[in-house]
C-alpha cells in the first residue's frame, strides 16, 4: 500500500528534560566527555544510529522512554551538573579578557570567514583539515573567550560520503540534510522573522540567504543557505554541496560567503547589539569579496575608492593555506567580470560603489586571464599569514612579486602555526594521562606540561594498548562493511573478523587523496613493504583512509592502486582502507595507530594538522620535514624521513621510501618490539612521554588562537580602530599619493662612516645626507641595513637600524654597538613611514644610494 502522505510525530520533552535541550544546541557538547556520555546513556544503540546527533536523538525517543528520563533521578542529577558546568563554561572570564583588562583592545571584536568548519560530524558543512582547523579555531576560541564570529555556509547535501566499488574506485554519495537535523537555529530579526540578506548576481537578481546560527561554545557561527523557497530553483542549489560544481557555482558560492555573509554578520550584530567586527580574517581567499562589499559600503557613504580601501585594509586578515600554485583558488578573469556587474559607468552592481575595473585589478596576477582569490585576499588585507614557519617562508617567496623591489624576506606575510583543540581530539583513556602531564585537568589552558613523569611506563603503556585495541576493533567492523557493500558475500568474509592484530605495531596514514601527499609513497618497493607486513615475530598493520576530491582521478587512481595492492599481494588484512574519512574516524585513527605517518612533497604541505592529533594520544610521528613537523621534528619525539628536495621526482620518491623502509626496518619495529620482562616497551615509551610533553603544548590551538591574538587580531583591532575613525583613512589616502608623487626626487646624496674602523666592542657610526623633495622627514624612514655579504656583494639576513635625523632634517645619524669581529657590508635606504603603514613593502617605494 501506498503513503497518501507523512505526518511528523516529534516528542515533548517535558520541562525537567528540557536541559537537554539547552545542551543539544550548543556544540560545546561535543568536546565535553560528561554530556557526551550523558546523551550517549539516553539509548547507546540509537546514538550510535543517529551518527551522534543528539537532535536526532532526542526527536526519536518513543514517549515511553522520555518518562522514563525524567523519573530518573541519577540521570536527571547528571544533566542538571551538565547544565551547571555549561553555563559556568559560558559566564567565566577567560584569557582574552583578563590578557586585555583596562586597554582599548578589550573591544577588539573578529569575524571569521572560511568555506568549510569541521566541528563535529553531526553538522556536516566540511571537507578536511581547511575545515577543521576553523573548527578548531572557533573551539579555542571560545575556551580563551575571544570574541569572534564565524561566517560560513549551509550545505544541503555537505560534502560526499565515500564507499568503494569491487574494483577499488571511489563511489560518492550525497544525502539531504534538513537544518531541523542539525544544531542551528534561525537568526531572528527584528520582527521575529528569519533573517535574510541577498546578494546581487547578474541580470540584477536578487538572491536570499537565510541566515542560521550554530553555537560552539560561546562562538556563533553563522550559516547561510539558499535553499529556501523564497529563492527560484537555480538560486535554491547555489549551498548545495561543498567544493562541488563547476567555476561558476564556485564563483556563486563565494559570492554568498563574502557579500551575504558580511552582510549577514553586520545585520546580527545590529540585531543582537553586539559590537560591528574590527577584524574580518579571510581563512583562505574564498571569502575575498566580503573586502569589495565592504568598500561598496564605504564609498556609497561617500568615500573615495583609497579611503575605502585604506579601511579595508588596515582591518583585514588574510591566511593563505596552500603552497601549491595550483592549489589556489583562480577565476577567468570574463567570469569575475560578469559576477562583478558593471553598469553604464562601469560601477559594479555587485558592490555599488566600486569601479569595476579596479575591482579586477585587486585580483590580477601574472596570467592577464585570471583573477587570484589569493591575489585578492593579499591586496584587501594588511595583514597575511601563513601556517606554518615554512609554509610562512614559501609564501613570502610565493607572492613577492606583489611587493617589487623588497627582498623576500621583508614580504609581509608572517606565520602562525596550526593547532589542534586538545579537549576534541585526545581520546578519553588520554586525557588523565596527559592532565597529569600538564597540571591542568580540562587541558584548555595547557601551555608547559612539567611532568612528563607523572604517570608510570606500564600504565601510560595500557592505555596505549587500549587505544591500539580500540582502533582493531572499529577497523574490523568497518572493514567488513567496507566489503559487503563493495558486494562480497557474508560467507566470503570469515578472514575479516581476525584482521589486524591488536598487538601489532600499527601504523596509520589518513588524510585527503591529493598527489602531493604520496599516498602510495610506500608502494615504491611492493616486496619490500610486504616483508615489513608480514614479519612473522614482528609484523606490522597498516591503516589507511581518505577522499578523493571528486573531479581528481589522479586521486582516484592512487586510491584504487592502494587498495587492489592490498588486495592482490595477500596482504588484505595487514592493510585496511576504511572508507570514509571523518572527523569521528579521525579520532580514533590519530589514537589508536603508534605511528603517524606522513609523507608529503617538501614543501607542499602547508602545515598539516592530523600529526598534531596523534602527538596528543601519544602516537608517534614518522615524517617528511614539511608543515608543522619542519619547525618542531625532534629525534626524541619522532623520526625525520631525509627529503630529497631537488632529485627528479622519480629518483625523488624512491630515494624518500627506501628512507621510510629502513627508518621502519631498522629503528621503529625493533623498538617497539624490545619489551621488558612486564611486556613495555621502555624506550617506546619514554618517547611517547618525550612527544607529548614537548611538542604536544606547541600544537594546541588554544597556543595557535593567542598567537593570532596576539600577533595579528589585537595589531589589526588597533589600525581597525583608527582607519575606521574616517578623517584619518582619508588622510592616510592622501598621505599615499603624495609620496609616490613625490618619490622621485628622494636620493640619498652622501653616506659617511665616521668611525673608519671599528674595534669589537666599541661603536661604529654612519651619517647620510638624504634629500627628500617635497616629503618630511616624518613621511620616511632612513635606515642603515648592515650584514655579512656574500660572494656576489649581496647582504645575507642584514640587520636594519633606523637612523635619527638631525635638527634640520637634512641628516640623518647611526651610531651603533658592534660585538663581533669581521667585516660587515652595510648601506643605507630611503622608506617611506606612516602609523598605518605597517610594512614599507606595501607600497613598494624604496631609494638606495646611487
Ligand atoms: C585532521 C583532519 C584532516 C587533516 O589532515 P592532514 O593530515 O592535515 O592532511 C583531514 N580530514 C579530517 C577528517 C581530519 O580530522
Amino acid at each position: 500500500m501506498k503513503a497518501y502522505d507523512s505526518l511528523n510525530v516529534t516528542p515533548l520533552l517535558p520541562e525537567a528534560l528540557q536541559p537537554l535541550q539547552t545542551l543539544a544546541m550548543n556544540l560545546r557538547w561535543s568536546w565535553r566527555n560528561e554530556t557526551h556520555e550523558l546523551f550517549r546513556s539516553i539509548d547507546p544503540a540509537l546514538w550510535t544510529k543517529t551518527g551522534h546527533n543528539p537532535i536526532t536523538l532526542l526527536k526519536s525517543l518513543r514517549a515511553s522512554k522520555v518518562q522514563e528520563l525524567a523519573q530518573d533521578e541519577t540521570f536527571l542529577h547528571r544533566m542538571q551538573q551538565e547544565l551547571e558546568d555549561f553555563e559556568s563554561y559560558c559566564e567565566l572570564d577567560r584569557w582574552f579578557k583578563k590578557n586585555t583588562a583596562g586597554a582599548e583592545d578589550a573591544d577588539t571584536t573578529i569575524a571569521y570567514f572560511s568555506m568549510e568548519f569541521g566541528v563535529h560530524q553531526s553538522l556536516p558543512i566540511y571537507s578536511g583539515g581547511l575545515g577543521v582547523l576553523a573548527g578548531d579555531h572557533m573551539k579555542s576560541a571560545s575556551d580563551l573567550g575571544v570574541p569572534i564570529i564565524g561566517v560560513g555556509l549551509l550545505y544541503t547535501y555537505g560534502y560526499f560520503k565515500q564507499t568503494l566499488s569491487r574494483e577499488g574506485w571511489q563511489q560518492e554519495h550525497y544525502t539531504e540534510h534538513d537544518p531541523q537535523d542539525l544544531a542551528v537555529l534561525p537568526v531572528l530579526d527584528e520582527q521575529g522573522e528569519q533573517l535574510h540578506v541577498s546578494v546581487t548576481y547578474p541580470e540584477q537578481r536578487e538572491v536570499l540567504a537565510a541566515v542560521w546560527k550554530a553555537d560552539i561554545g560561546r562562538v556563533p557561527l553563522l550559516l547561510l543557505d539558499t535553499n529556501i523557497e523564497a529563492n527560484p530553483e537555480d538560486f535554491r542549489v547555489i549551498t548545495d554541496r561543498l567544493y562541488g560544481g563547476d567555476a561558476e557555482h564556485r564563483i556563486k558560492q563565494e559570492l554568498v560567503l563574502g557579500v551575504a555573509g558580511l552582510r549577514a554578520v553586520q545585520r546580527f550584530c545590529e540585531i543582537t547589539g553586539r559590537k560591528q567586527p574590527d577584524v574580518i580574517h579571510m581563512n583562505e581567499g574564498h571569502a575575498g569579496f566580503a573586502g569589495v562589499e565592504r568598500m561598496g559600503q564605504l564609498i556609497r557613504t561617500g568615500e573615495t575608492f583609497e579611503t575605502a580601501l585604506a579601511v579595508v585594509r588596515a582591518s583585514t586578515l588574510f591566511t593563505t593555506h596552500t603552497p601549491v600554485p595550483a592549489g589556489i583558488d583562480r577565476f577567468d578573469m570574463l567570469l569575475a567580470e560578469r559576477y562583478l556587474q558593471g553598469d553604464e559607468s562601469g560601477i559594479s552592481r555587485l558592490a555599488p560603489g566600486v569601479p569595476v575595473s579596479r575591482a579586477l585589478e585587486l585580483g590580477k596576477e601574472e596570467d592577464p586571464n585570471r583573477f587570484n582569490m589569493a591575489h585578492l585576499g593579499l591586496r584587501l588585507a594588511q595583514y597575511a599569514n601563513g601556517v606554518a614557519k615554512l609554509h610562512g617562508a614559501v609564501s613570502r617567496s610565493m607572492f613577492k612579486d606583489l611587493y617589487p623591489n623588497f627582498d623576500e624576506r621583508e614580504v609581509p606575510i608572517t606565520s602562525v602555526t596550526n593547532g589542534v583543540h586538545i579537549p576534541t581530539w585526545i581520546r578519553k583513556p588520554m586525557k588523565s594521562i596527559a592532565s597529569a602531564m600538564s597540571g591542568n585537568r580540562d587541558l584548555t589552558t595547557a601551555n608547559h606540561w612539567n611532568a612528563p613523569d607523572a604517570i608510570g611506563a606500564s600504565e601510560l603503556w595500557r592505555v596505549r594498548n587500549e587505544l591500539r585495541k580500540e582502533l582493531v576493533e572499529h577497523s574490523r567492523a568497518l572493514s567488513l562493511q567496507s566489503w559487503e557493500d563493495r558486494g562480497a558475500q557474508e560467507a566470503e568474509l570469515g578472514w575479516t573478523k581476525n584482521i589486524f592484530n591488536p598487538n601489532a605495531l600499527t601504523i596509520g596514514f589518513a588524510r585527503r587523496v591529493s598527489t602531493y601527499k604520496r599516498l602510495t609513497l610506500m608502494l615504491q618497493n611492493p616486496e619490500r613493504l610486504r616483508r615489513i607486513l608480514m614479519n612473522p615475530e614482528r609484523p606490522v598493520q597498516f591503516v589507511i583512509a581518505g577522499k578523493a576530491h571528486p573531479a581528481d582521478m589522479g586521486g582516484k587512481e592512487l586510491l584504487q592502486e592502494l587498495i587492489r595492492y592490498a588486495d592482490d599481494a595477500g596482504v588484505r588484512d595487514r592493510i585496511i582502507f576504511i572508507p570514509d574519512y571523518n572527523i569521528s574516524m579521525a579520532k580514533f585513527l590519530v589514537a589508536g595507530s603508534d605511528v603517524w605517518l606522513n609523507n608529503p612533497i617538501r614543501p607542499q604541505e602547508a602545515s598539516g594538522t592530523s600529526g598534531m592529533k596523534a602527538v596528543m594520544n601519544g602516537c608517534l610521528t614518522l615524517s617528511i620535514s614539511d608543515g608543522w613537523w619542519d619547525e618542531f621534528r625532534d629525534d626524541e619525539a619522532g623520526w625525520t624521513i631525509p627529503s630529497a628536495v631537488h632529485a627528479d621526482p622519480h629518483m625523488r620518491d624512491k630515494w624518500e621510501s627506501q628512507a621510510l623502509y629502513d627508518i621502519l626496518e631498522h629503528e621503529i619495529v625493533p623498538m617497539f618490539y624490545d619489551r621488558d620482562e612486564q611486556g613495555v616497551p621502555q624506550a617506546w615509551v619514554e618517547k611517547i612521554r618525550y612527544s607529548m610533553s614537548q611538542v604536544g603544548p606547541q600544537v594546541a590551538a588554544e597556543r595557535m588562537v593567542r598567537d593570532y591574538c596576539k600577533d595579528l587580531y589585537l595589531p589589526a583591532g588597533r589600525t581597525s580602530r583608527i582607519a575606521n575613525q574616517l578623517e584619518n583613512a582619508r588622510a592616510f589616502a592622501q598621505w599615499q599619493s603624495k609620496v609616490k608623487d613625490a618619490w622621485p626626487q628622494v636620493a640619498i646624496t652622501e653616506i659617511r662612516n665616521v668611525t673608519g674602523s671599528a674595534q669589537a666592542g666599541s661603536h661604529a657610526q654612519f651619517e647620510a645626507t638624504v634629500q627628500l623633495g617635497s616629503l618630511t622627514p616624518e613621511d620616511i624612514r632612513v635606515e642603515a641595513v648592515i650584514g655579512i655579504t656574500d660572494e656576489y656583494g649581496e647582504l645575507v639576513n642584514p640587520r636594519t637600524v633606523t637612523m635619527d635625523a638631525t635638527a634640520d632634517g637634512s641628516q640623518f645619524v647611526m651610531d651603533i654597538p658592534v660585538d663581533l669581529p669581521g667585516t660587515f657590508g652595510y648601506t643605507v635606504r630611503v622608506v617611506p613611514h606612516h602609523r598605518l603603514l605597517r610594512s614599507p613593502a606595501e607600497l613598494g617605494l624604496v631609494r638606495f644610494p646611487n
